[in-house]
């Protein structure tokens, strides 16, 4: 690989040659007939990951303008939303809503944990909830959803189900015809970005829309939106050829790349794949003494919110790892300094966190805390292994 350095965070995510390659190709038009083949593929490919007959939107921005994308086209000024917020990202929905005039209530969960699907059907059993938010999986504090849970419960409401893929696209299941517990009983909308699960480089939101969404967007006179008014969209996703704003060729270029590599692995066994990496990295810092915030039953498969043994530096520790050439995050809010965030997503690969795995334990050991590393390495190897059986 190119790379450098190991991008652990929780993204953007290490990138492959083939995309660079893709990427340093020339600049066409965009509506040069050559780029267009180019963009029409990216679109069916998109259609294909989310498995949906409705209408997707490939755009330049990053994951936010896909989550504005959701808001402004299926709830209208003063309707309410409901915000199932397992984190910062979660959050972001409140502001999100209230930026457009919408009423904005919120079920929140102590970090770490998820919300409940009885707070849930709590909740919405007490007012008319246009929308519901969830965070497939929340950067902040590695928790995922669980779409089996809440779905039947938002749907058994008539709620819209809206789920923010931004940190799962291509990791976790998000089959949007599939029907969770009866009839009818799927996801209304996914959002993600380019730059996290599906390893592309940031720059590129690709939202989906059943048609329910686009039912609750025929049925809103006006949106608050221009970019983000998928109206202005749908006639260049069916037709590439046209234009409404330019689309960002050479992350187009990356972005076919991408898909691809997704398909070829295959959407099932990437999923397999992120929840073995996930068990692993978490498995086998387990052995030093870390443990995630999240429980086992809860964790998201594709990044991790790891606790500091007691008397570890978060600034010397990061630093050093950097300087081995792994970068890692930091965490977010109150668990600031308490904790760093490891990304294993993407087309990051079990010989980048094993030797992350490793490079974590010998800081450790500089820093005077004494770890077994061949330990850490046989956990690791143990749970990855699995997939292979
Ligand atoms: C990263 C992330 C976002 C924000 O995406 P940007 O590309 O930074 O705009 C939103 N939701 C989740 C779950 C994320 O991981």
């Amino acid at each position: 690989m190119r790379n450098k350095e190991m991008l652990l965070i929780p993204g953007p995510t290490p990138v492959v040659d083939s995309i660079y390659d893709a990427m340093a190709s020339e600049t066409w038009s965009h509506t040069d007939p050559r780029f267009v083949k180019i963009y029409k593929h990216t679109i069916d490919q998109t259609r294909e990951i989310f498995n949906t007959d409705g209408e997707v939107f490939v755009v330049a921005g990053s994951g936010t303008i896909g989550m504005e994308m959701a808001i402004v086209n299926t709830i209208a000024e003063g309707e309410k939303l409901l915000v199932v917020s397992q984190g910062y990202f979660g959050d972001r929905f409140i502001k999100l809503g209230q930026a457009f005039g919408i009423q904005v209530d919120v079920l929140q969960s102590e970090w770490g944990q998820q919300v409940s699907p009885e707070e849930i059907d709590k909740k919405l059993s007490e007012g008319h909830y246009k929308a519901v938010t969830v965070t497939h999986a929340d950067t902040s504090t590695g928790v995922r959803i669980d779409l089996e849970a809440v779905v039947p419960v938002i749907k058994k409401h008539g709620a819209l189900v809206i789920v923010d893929g931004v940190c799962a696209t291509t990791a976790m299941d998000e089959d949007m015809s599939k029907e969770y517990g009866g009839a009818g009983n799927t996801v209304d909308i996914v959002l993600t970005g380019s730059q996290k699960a599906i390893g592309v480089p940031p720059g590129i939101a690709l939202v989906a829309f059943n048609q329910k969404a686009l039912d609750a967007r025929a049925a809103m006179e006006r949106v608050q939106a221009y970019y983000c008014d998928i109206y202005n969209w749908i006639p260049v996703m069916h037709d590439p050829s046209k234009y409404f704003a330019t689309p960002a060729v050479n992350l187009v270029y990356a972005l076919e790349e991408g898909l691809r590599i997704v398909m070829e692995e295959g959407l099932d066994t990437r999923i397999r794949r992120h929840k073995a990496f996930g068990r692993a990295v978490r498995q086998s810092l387990a052995v030093y003494g870390m443990k995630a915030i999240a429980s086992e039953e809860v964790a998201a498969p594709t990044l991790s919110c790891i606790l500091y043994p007691e008397g570890v530096d978060d600034g010397k520790f990061r630093a050093a790892m950097a300087e081995k050439g792994t970068v890692l995050s930091g965490s977010l809010a109150h668990l600031a300094g308490k904790a760093f965030r490891i990304g294993h997503m993407g087309n990051t690969t079990a010989d980048m966190l094993e030797k992350a795995v490793m490079q974590i334990g010998e800081t450790l050991n500089e820093m005077g805390h004494q770890v077994d590393i061949s330990k850490a390495q046989n956990v690791f190897a143990k749970e990855v292994n699995q997939l292979t059986v």
